[in-house]
């Protein structure tokens, strides 16, 4: 391994390919300090401390983040491990500093926890639940206010995943199952696509050795067999676009494990009848490009059915952007094409650290991307108002896996506004993202101009209306039918307060 001053060498050479006059001194006062702080502390695979610090700032110098982020990054352990306070780090390196380490330390005591103790379902719940879901919660409070301390604890979560060899077995498990339900979710939810397939191949590896070595194996012999594959469809697709003007620049890859891994669970096939396990990747300047060159691959080779996806019209809630195409390439064989602008490209790997690092840079400070990266976010603080509504932690935990999984559907108002509903949402649910009383009030629905009943399941493009009665209130069994948090939360809300007015309803 490279020595300690080497790696930290390589950190100050990233930073200055992509900051114009970045503060190093700043840099090398964060490593010095960090290196004496955690002087005596080894990890657990004998190695100095240190080496984790360093590893997390040159994950964030990858990702192109900015000077504090990486001081952060290389602090960010001190106040957890060591016994640096938050007065000396606030006076050392300035309050920005201090405040994303801080976001990013763990709490340790239970007394600090915030969940309302009148509450009995918060008895019922165990101490361990109760630790990670104010871990969390604390967690995306400080990132409502500073995205950069969820980058942070990627990065962090992304080293301790490589290192995860040196834990006991049971330790091992316990991360990479909380690393592929919540951290690799995450990752996805901010668009950052390269950092949750490494998430997510490295849990598969601790959490099924068996099975992740012998698709490593498989993957690894198709490959070679298929080199000649892929050359083969770059060189058709190359061919298919040689008498166009348009630009563009053409990449194929194989997709990450875990998701090859998903497939053949969803699809129930062994790994061998596995399509589509490559994706080519076509790049170029412009929206409308995107555009013809898709047109272009249309007319020259078949699509397969209804496989287009224009996720640049109706971009993912993770940002992402791009055209998906699947055509056949040759009788056998499909392959999926995806298209996309260069800056699409960067979101798509990089994700809201990207559109930050736009919105910080100055770079390409379009209006709309700020917005967008507001908007973004804006579920992290609707995950935090529910918080306030449930005061249940086991209850706040599986919103945050749900809020983080959710395929979602576009449905609309009778006046063309649309809702993103997570899939399998209903009118009531629906109802509830429109206004709470239109939830309250709800009698019944029509989609598409037809009568459906309470509990269908909502479709991208419906056109949902609500019908209403006054005085109507809401079911104790809507409970069982409605997906969202928000529904839920607001029927809890409702038949609480009513209950302790003595109120009752049918059920
Ligand atoms: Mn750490």
């Amino acid at each position: 391994m490279d020595s300690l001053e080497t790696q930290f060498e390589a950190i100050l050479k990233n930073v200055q390919s992509y900051l114009p006059d970045p503060d190093l001194s700043i840099l090398k006062k964060a490593y010095d300090f960090s290196l004496r702080a955690h002087r005596e502390q080894l990890r657990a695979g004998g190695d100095p401390f240190i080496i984790h610090p360093l590893a997390v700032a040159k994950i964030l110098s990858d990702l192109q983040l900015d000077v504090p982020t990486l001081a952060a990054g290389l602090l960010h352990d001190v106040l957890e491990d060591t016994n640096t306070s938050r007065e000396t780090l606030c006076s050392e390196f300035g309050a920005e500093i201090a405040s994303l380490v801080e976001g990013v330390t763990k709490i340790d005591s239970l007394e600090q926890v915030a969940w309302d103790p009148e509450n009995l379902s918060f008895l019922s719940s165990s101490p361990e639940i109760l630790k990670q879901a104010e871990y969390w919660r604390k967690m995306l409070l400080a990132t409502a206010q500073d995205i950069r301390v969820i980058l942070l604890k990627l990065a962090d979560r992304k080293h301790n995943m490589q290192t995860l060899e040196f834990l006991t077995p049971e330790k091992r498990k316990k991360i990479a199952e909380e690393t592929l339900t919540l951290y690799a979710p995450l990752a996805n939810r901010l668009g950052m696509f390269k950092l949750k397939s490494s998430l997510e191949d490295l849990s598969l590896k601790y959490l099924d050795e068996q099975v992740y070595a012998a698709l490593e194996k498989k993957i690894d012999e198709r490959e070679v067999l298929r080199e000649g594959f892929i050359r083969e469809c770059v060189e058709k697709i190359q061919a298919a676009l040689a008498d166009q003007p348009i630009p563009y620049k053409i990449s194929a890859r194989p997709k990450n494990l875990y998701s090859v891994y998903r497939k053949m669970l969803r699809q129930g096939k062994p790994f061998e009848e596995i399509q589509d396990i490559i994706g080519i990747r076509l790049i170029t300047d412009t929206i409308e490009h995107c555009y013809a060159l898709l047109g272009a691959v249309q007319t020259s080779f078949t699509p397969v059915p209804d496989s287009f996806t224009d996720y640049i019209a109706t971009p993912k809630n993770n940002l992402y952007q791009s055209l998906h195409i699947t055509i056949q390439i040759s009788r056998q064989e499909i392959v999926e094409v995806q298209i996309r602008t260069e800056e699409m490209n960067q979101i798509c790997e990089y994700g809201v650290a990207a559109h930050w690092r736009y919105k910080e840079g100055g770079k390409s400070p379009a209006k709309k991307q700020q917005d967008s990266l507001e908007d973004k976010l804006d579920w992290i603080k609707q995950i935090l108002e529910w918080q306030q509504d449930t005061k249940n932690p086991k209850e706040f935990l599986e919103w945050l896996k749900l809020e983080l999984e959710f395929d979602q559907v576009f449905v609309f108002t009778p006046k063309g506004e649309v809702k993103k509903l997570p899939a399998g949402a209903t009118p009531i649910d629906f109802a509830y993202a429109v206004h709470t009383d239109l939830g309250h009030q709800c009698i019944g629905s029509k989609v598409n101009g037809k009568m459906v009943r309470l509990d269908h399941p909502l479709k991208s493009g419906d056109m949902c209306q609500i019908l209403t009665k006054k005085g109507q209130k809401p079911h104790k069994d809507w409970l069982e039918i409605v997906k969202t948090p928000r529904a839920r939360s607001k029927i809890r809300k409702f038949l609480r307060e009513n209950e302790e007015k003595g109120t009752r309803y049918r059920s």
